[in-house]
């Protein structure tokens, strides 16, 4: 079933991981498995079967060509530094050649305690497990980078947290599972081979553009190419709302995928300060920190990379820095790219910025549904009689007819037939989401009644998420109050 395994991480030096094989456990059930990306990934599934599948899928048996491990990694924990953290519940089977010809690991997420465990029992919960395949698939077919849900199996056993749960294994798709932490690791042991190693290793899987330069550029090339992913990434977040919860460095990739769903969540009403994660008390990562927490996240990334940079302390650290302070201007360039396409602005103009914050404080002042705003923005593009629909959104109807004077006076700027607009808008912005009372109810019929009915609704659902799928319209609506929910938890 499985396609053949490179074993390219397995190939570094042995100190970059632990070798470990997943724990088995005791009765294993496919719950979720992902077909299409299982045929991009080139599986063979001609005699696909659910019970086999389980076995695989829970690392019950291992597939033939995988020697499994548990990656190395430290990271700085809401601003903490821990030098090891690594792998506590996590194996990676190796790496599989995409359609694409592109490098994929697959990773089995509650595996069992590794040499990385610490506390822990190296097991996930069902619930985590749903909420980072809805999401992280969710995310995807909003053309956001992230890793990827292939698969889910239930375990048959019980993992406390507080109460017992059921517990679960997510089979993981990624790029890679490289991260900001996997950089510190090294660096904080004063391993500037190791260091050098993952720098090259990371180059030639992600940057093979950087190939071709030697010494500082080279690695001075990797900071700004993983500046610029996470620059753009981060835009992508803020354009849908998307509050990650734990953007520690262990959580930050270095491919620029979106990694490691917590407590994440999407926002409802706009308000720029919102948190939701339980464990986040001084939202350090709330929604509009997001973005300057990305450049503190890299800062950590680029004192792991100095030695390489240049022989010369001062001078290493004078060019990282000079290109650290470029991150402001490229992330506000990557942003208002993603906000003017919201708004349906064609050409860029100089003004465009101020129209985006004066939608945004209108928004924030009028408690509006972030996600239904822009997607009713959308039909007012394409006919004035849907502004009404929009108006009603807003706690100050009149604040926002007056913006709409404003934007349709700089729409009259730009080429576009009102079709065409509208027609873009409707792909850059959702009309379905993954709304945290929804993705909540699906996890409670899984794991109170054994249903998961509502979690396949809800993913059929959210992988489309520029379709207006007619007859769930009930998918679109915000919580009401007494569904509201108010602080996630990291469940791990
Ligand atoms: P996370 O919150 O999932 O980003 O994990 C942070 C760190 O804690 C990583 O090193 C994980 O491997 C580890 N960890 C999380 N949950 C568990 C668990 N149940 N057992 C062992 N280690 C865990
Ligand atoms: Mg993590």
């Amino acid at each position: 079933m499985f396609p053949p395994f490179t074993l390219r991480y397995a190939r570094l030096p042995e100190r970059f991981f632990e070798r470990f094989e997943p724990v088995p456990v005791r009765e294993p059930h496919l719950i979720a498995f992902n077909r299409p990306l299982a045929e991009t990934l080139g599986f063979d599934l001609a005699a696909f079967d659910a019970e086999e599948a389980a076995v695989w899928f829970s690392g019950n048996v291992v597939p033939r060509g995988s020697e499994p491990l548990a990656q190395a990694y430290a990271g700085h924990q809401f601003g903490g530094f821990v030098p090891r953290l690594g792998d506590g519940r996590a194996v990676l089977l190796g790496e599989v050649t995409d359609r694409d010809g592109r490098l994929r690991d697959i990773q089995l997420k509650g595996a069992g305690r590794t040499p990385f465990s610490r506390g822990g029992d190296g097991r996930s919960p069902l619930g985590p497990v749903l909420r980072e395949y809805l999401v992280s698939e969710a995310m995807h077919a909003m053309g956001i980078p992230s890793t990827r849900a292939l698969a889910a199996v239930t375990t048959g056993e019980r993992v406390v947290r507080g109460i017992p749960e059921p517990g679960a294994i997510l089979t993981r798709v990624a790029a890679s599972h490289i991260r900001v932490g996997t950089f510190q690791y090294f660096a904080a042991r004063g391993d500037i081979d190791g260091v050098r190693e993952l720098a090259d290793h990371v180059i030639e899987r992600h940057y093979p553009e950087l190939a071709k330069h030697e010494g500082g550029e080279r690695y001075l090339g990797l900071l700004e190419a993983v500046q610029a992913r996470q620059a753009a990434l981060i835009a992508k977040w803020m354009g849908v709302g998307f509050i990650h919860g734990v953007m520690n460095t262990d959580n930050t990739s270095i491919s620029g995928e979106t990694i490691d769903f917590g407590p994440c969540a999407f926002m409802e009403q706009y308000d720029p300060q919102m948190v939701f994660s339980s464990i986040d008390e001084g939202g350090r990562y709330a929604y509009s920190n997001q973005p300057w927490i990305a450049q503190w996240n890299l800062a950590r990334l680029a004192e792991t990379l100095l030695p390489l940079i240049d022989d010369d302390t001062d001078r290493a650290i004078e060019r990282a820095t000079e290109l650290l302070q470029r991150y402001p201007e490229q992330y506000e360039a990557e942003w208002l790219d993603v906000m003017r396409t919201k708004l349906g602005l064609e050409r860029a103009q100089p003004g465009d910025k101020a129209l985006v914050e004066a939608l945004l404080s209108t928004m924030h002042r009028g408690r509006a549904d972030f996600t239904l705003t822009f997607r009713r923005l959308a039909d007012a593009a394409e006919s004035r009689e849907a502004e009404a629909a929009l108006v009603a959104l807003f706690e100050r109807p009149e604040e926002i007819a007056g913006w709409l004077e404003d934007w349709r006076q700089r729409l009259a700027q730009d080429l576009w037939t009102e079709d065409e607009r509208a027609q873009r808008m409707r792909l850059a912005n959702p009309a379905f989401i993954p709304r945290n009372h929804r993705v909540q109810q699906a996890l409670t019929a899984a794991m109170d009644e054994n249903d998961f009915g509502p979690f396949e609704s809800l993913l059929e659902i959210v992988t489309r998420p520029f379709d207006d799928q007619p007859g769930f319209e009930e998918y679109t609506r915000p919580a009401e109050p007494t569904e509201r929910v108010f602080r996630t938890f990291c469940g791990t």
